[in-house]
């Protein structure tokens, strides 16, 4: 169907304003379904049995110790689960030598570990990422002991998890299954592989980074069970092309729009299990891989326990006054991590098997009024879209409008009041993230 005439249906195809959240797609509920907490514990204990992970211990890993013998172990975990996907699921490396930096005593070999999972169309790409290097209380120390259990054997064996559960479906979308070196010292592995995608000319439609998701007792004794953060970053000031033309942009940035399709994904798919957004790259004085994707210019979040423990974390492991130091495997609440998981392959599935976004979405600024038009352009596995729009204090979409056979579209809302985007949905009723709009008087 030509452009024009779906724009002569465009009368006809305003549904109505009712968010219409189509059923849950059973591919992605049987994945979801197949995280094993057990699994899941055996594989955060196997990784903190090699001793440590501290970059520094590379020259003298053993086939059962140090940070080597740790990515051997992933690379062969990864291999067979390869085995499951009918030749669509490649192993590898990311190699390389860091040099010596202010913080660090002589240059280093990194070797991230990498599992693709092709998908069917080219041109959707999709990461899951953790790293699984750690440290103790010295980040340049490879011969102490560092059982990095949740920062980040929990996300390690996450994303090792989720590759098992999705290794055998069929996805729109290729997924990149990532466990980095070098986070601790300076985000060194993540840097690597972001910057040689885009020197490759891949684009990355999302990260999922997973990075200390694995404890459910904070330092100050607060607990929640079912709850997740994830972190984003606002949109740069210096974003092209010119989105921050349009007042009131910072707030949806690419990545945050995949905060707020986590923040609808997950609870749909996770019993109580809900995301609490936070609106900024990371916590003070941290950072994640999240932050190698975004500055290459590709949407990436960041998944945490929302209670922290800092005397587990980069720890010595020792006993103080009757307070034990360090990241130890009996703070690992397998059953969180499990839906830590599922959150992931949730977000994941929801992607990869979901239609393409809507492309060149426009909202229409030609004159004053108190409706909202917008216009975009047609991906070919949308069966519809959908225009969704919020106030502009709230973090989550409010409202929707279906729209069928036609690429443009009035909504009977201010957008001096509100803020609009626009999603595919496809036949199967799974939905894009939104696409935040471009101005244009015409
Ligand atoms: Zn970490």
């Amino acid at each position: 169907m030509s452009h024009r005439v779906f724009a002569a249906l465009a009368a006809l195809a305003l549904l109505g304003v009712s968010a219409v959240r189509p059923p849950n797609d059973p591919r992605i509920t049987a994945m979801v379904a197949a995280v094993s907490s057990s699994q899941l514990l055996a594989d955060d204990r196997r990784l903190v049995g090699f001793g440590t992970r501290n970059d520094f211990s590379e020259t003298t890993s053993t086939h059962t110790h140090g940070v080597f013998a740790a990515r051997d172990w992933l690379l062969r975990s990864f291999s067979r689960i390869a085995a499951t996907s009918h030749g669509r699921m490649t192993v590898r490396t990311d190699d390389f030598i860091q040099p010596k930096t202010a913080r660090t005593p002589r240059a280093v070999h990194e070797s991230s570990v990498v599992a693709v999972l092709r998908g069917d169309e080219p041109g959707r790409a999709y990461v899951m990422s953790s790293h699984y290097d750690d440290c103790n209380g010295d980040c340049t120390d490879g011969l102490g002991v560092a059982p990095g259990a949740d920062d980040n054997a929990s996300g390690t064996s996450a994303v090792l998890e989720a590759a098992r559960v999705m290794a055998s479906t069929h996805f729109r979308g290729t997924i990149y299954f990532v466990c980095f070196d070098g986070e601790e010292l300076g985000l060194w592995g993540s840097a690597h592989f972001a910057k040689e995608l885009k020197a490759q000319g891949v684009t990355i439609d999302a990260d999922l980074n997973n990075d200390i998701i694995g404890n459910t007792h904070g330092g100050n004794g607060a607990s929640e069970l079912s709850v997740i953060r994830v972190f984003s970053n606002a949109l740069s000031p210096t974003a092209k092309p010119a989105t921050v033309n349009l007042l009131g942009s910072e707030n949806d940035s690419p990545s945050r729009e995949l905060s707020r399709f986590a923040a609808e994904i997950i609870p749909q798919y996770v019993q109580n299990f809900t995301v609490r957004q936070i609106f900024r790259a990371d916590r003070y004085l941290r950072g994640g891989d999240q932050e190698s994707f975004q500055d290459e210019g590709f949407p990436a979040i960041r998944f945490v326990e929302p209670n922290e423990n800092f005397t587990h974390q980069h720890q010595n492991v020792r006993i103080v006054h009757g307070t034990q130091f360090g990241d130890l495997p009996r703070y690992i609440d397998s059953h969180y991590l499990a839906r830590a998981t599922q959150a992931n392959v949730a977000t994941l599935a929801a992607l990869a098997l979901g239609p393409t976004p809507p492309t060149h979405v426009q909202i229409v600024l030609a004159h004053l009024g108190y409706t909202t038009t917008l216009r975009w352009a047609n991906v070919r596995d949308a069966s519809r879209y959908q225009i969704v729009w919020r106030s502009t204090t709230s973090p989550i979409w409010e409202h929707a409008q279906n729209v069928t056979g036609a690429l443009q579209a009035t909504v009977h809302a201010s957008y001096d009041d509100n803020i609009f985007a626009v999603r595919s949905v496809d036949a199967q009723g799974l939905m894009s993230p939104a696409v935040y709009p471009l101005p244009t008087r015409k």
